[in-house]
């Protein structure tokens, strides 16, 4: 399904917030507009020694703080419009979750599917060369991370190519933070690759968490017994299942994919359909789940909680009226068009919008791209130190009661944090801080009627003011 206005849609949602703010239309305007558009083609020479030209884009919408962040996607859909909405989603994403990046997003118009590996590779260096030569990347420019289509390997190709043209000392020395979402042994981060799918799920359990919400809702507060439904089981759609049902206790009864999708009201094992998937090539046929041919009506069944973590434009007005899910938690960028919220507002469901929803993958990314500059691994310095702050603290507390603590609760206290944990504490933080940040302004102002409208308040609030102390606007 194409939406050949996925931008407009982001702008009318931006207009719909922005009647709520009282700023200068001139400045809404600078905030809304995409700042700089490069759409480029180069030859890529095939293995079999034809030529193809391939159509390449990066977008990036707003410089109100640099570098300017987002993911490069590879898919045959790629066309102007689309990265210029998820340039823009970009930039509300960054000031929703406090990263401190402007929004940028690139696209490559290919099916990366359809490509040998050493092709895709030449791709890949060859877009990074043409970014390097526009100024279009850099870790205080503009830093690329993976979207749908790419994964760590792209990543270390771009920065691997970013630093061959980046060889002076000093630059040399900050390159590899050029590009986020790198291998581990890449200068990447613990946790980089499940940090999406993560925020997902941090998002549902704290909507999940507050009573009253749920009450409305006609749902039980916590997450724990919840049914839900999974779009997708790429990168994004796979840790938001697998997280929800291993540490949220949830129910996954649904899971889609391309190919058809599956349902069993008593459960799914997140991680034995996804080998299940790769060991016979489809989703279909898994023990006694139904089979359900036509993916897309797998949206329809019955749940609490929907995840659609694919693609945009996937609940649209011709299917927003069945849905049954009380809660959508959008972990891909715009699979709910306007119309379709416009209902689904009617029937009183949660819409967590993406840009919130998905932000745990450019919070990860920021938290990379601090350890990139700071050259050293989170916990490195002070893991250690911890500990032996914890066991004297400890020995002073036995001294004094007499008492000895077990193995178990010694451990516990004791351990000081590895550099996971510490990650995952930071995304932990920034997805239940931004979740009250956005229902305190909705529930302040009644007028606001949904939680992306409240979102977009946010977001917009924080741009403005950073153009209005940069002094460009009185
Ligand atoms: N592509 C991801 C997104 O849409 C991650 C972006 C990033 O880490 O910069 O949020």
């Amino acid at each position: 399904m194409e939406n050949t206005n996925f931008f407009g849609d982001v702008c009318n949602f931006f207009d719909k917030a922005a009647k709520h703010l009282q700023y200068p239309a001139g400045l809404l305007q600078q905030i809304k507009m995409c700042n700089s558009v490069y759409h480029f083609q180069f030859p890529l020479r095939l293995d079999d020694e034809n030529y193809i030209t391939v159509d390449a884009y990066r977008v990036e919408h707003s410089h109100h703080m640099l570098p300017v962040k987002g993911g490069i996607r590879y898919s045959e859909m790629v066309n102007e419009d689309e990265v210029k909405a998820l340039a823009a989603l970009m930039t509300y994403k960054c000031a929703v979750a406090n990263v401190p990046f402007g929004g940028a997003k690139g696209g490559i118009k290919v099916d990366p599917w359809k490509f040998r590996v050493g092709e895709l590779e030449r791709i890949t260096r060859r877009y990074t060369s043409e970014l390097i030569k526009k100024n279009f990347i850099g870790p205080g420019i503009d830093v690329p991370a993976p979207d749908y289509g790419t994964g760590p390997r792209e990543m270390a190709w771009i920065a691997d190519t970013y630093s061959t043209f980046n060889s002076s000392n000093t630059s040399q020395t900050d390159s590899m933070a050029c590009v986020t979402g790198k291998p581990l042994s890449q200068h990447g981060i613990q946790g980089r690759k499940e940090a999406t799918g993560r925020g997902v799920y941090y998002a549902a359990r704290e909507a999940c968490r507050v009573g009253e919400d749920m009450k409305k809702l006609g749902l039980t507060e916590g997450i724990s017994g919840k049914k839900v439904i999974v779009q997708g089981l790429g990168n994004v759609g796979y840790w938001a299942g697998y997280l929800m049902q291993n540490e949220g206790g949830a129910v996954i009864v649904g899971l889609a994919e391309r190919e058809g999708a599956i349902y069993d009201a008593n459960g799914l094992n997140v991680e034995e359909v996804f080998k299940h998937r790769k060991e016979t090539g489809s989703i279909l046929n898994y023990k006694k789940a139904k089979n359900i041919t036509n993916s897309v009506e797998a949206l329809e069944m019955d749940c609490d909680i929907l995840v659609p973590a694919a693609l945009e434009n996937q609940i649209t007005a011709k299917n927003a009226g069945n849905i049954k899910a009380k809660i959508i938690v959008e972990g891909a960028n715009g699979p709910v068009t306007a119309e379709a919220e416009e209902i689904l507002l009617k029937k009183g469901v949660l819409v967590l919008a993406d840009m919130y929803a998905n932000a745990g993958g450019v919070t990860v990314s920021y938290f990379e791209w601090l350890k990139n500059l700071s050259h050293v691994s989170f916990g490195r310095m002070d893991r250690r130190y911890d500990e032996s702050t914890h066991t004297n603290l400890v020995n002073v507390i036995e001294n004094i009661t007499g008492k000895a603590l077990t193995q178990h609760q010694r451990s516990v206290v004791i351990t000081g944090p590895s550099e996971l944990d510490l990650v995952n504490s930071g995304l932990e933080d920034t997805m239940i801080h931004s979740y009250h940040q956005i229902r305190d302004v909705k529930m302040k102002n009644p007028k606001i009627d949904s939680f992306r409208t409240a979102a977009f308040v946010v977001a917009i609030d924080k741009i403005a003011v950073s153009y209005m102390d940069l002094g460009i606007f009185p």
